[in-house]
């Protein structure tokens, strides 16, 4: 299998609104281990874990948002959302003693599916810098 930046250059940033595999997650077509939902979110493990916790959450509605770098200010509620969940997520976790949030963006940020989503990794002690 690809590497993760392997992946990321092979992948093409795709159109704003162009669907990804996140819209299959989403619509239950491919099976994914769901930790916390509601209207607007949604929040699965990642299927190749970097750490023994590793979920995205994402956004249900894309809006343009295929990554950060497209944000604009009609999305600020969805980004202060995805932000407020990971931290949900984190304390359902039990990550008490600390977690990261990564938010890969374009080929050099090693992004590699062109619908926004926050890397919520924990349970092992992290590196800085990053790689
Ligand atoms: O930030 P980046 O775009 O590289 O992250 C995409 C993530 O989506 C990867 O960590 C990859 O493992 C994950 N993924 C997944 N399930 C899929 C396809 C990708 O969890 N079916």
């Amino acid at each position: 299998m690809a590497s993760e930046k392997e992946a990321a250059l092979a992948a093409t940033p795709s159109d704003a609104d162009a669907p990804t595999i996140f819209d299959k997650i989403i619509n239950k077509e491919i099976p994914s281990t769901v930790v916390y939902e509601d209207d607007k979110v949604l929040a699965f493990r990642d299927i190749t874990p970097q750490a023994p916790t590793h979920i995205l959450i994402i956004p249900k509605v894309k809006d343009g948002l295929s990554g950060l770098s497209k944000a604009e200010e009609r999305h600020f509620d969805i980004l202060g959302r995805l932000l407020y969940t990971a931290k949900l997520v984190a304390k359902q976790e039990g990550l008490d003693e600390g977690f990261r949030i990564v938010i890969n963006d374009g080929p050099k940020g090693c992004q590699s599916v062109y619908h926004i989503h926050v890397h919520l990794l924990g349970g092992r002690q992290m590196n800085w810098p990053p790689g």
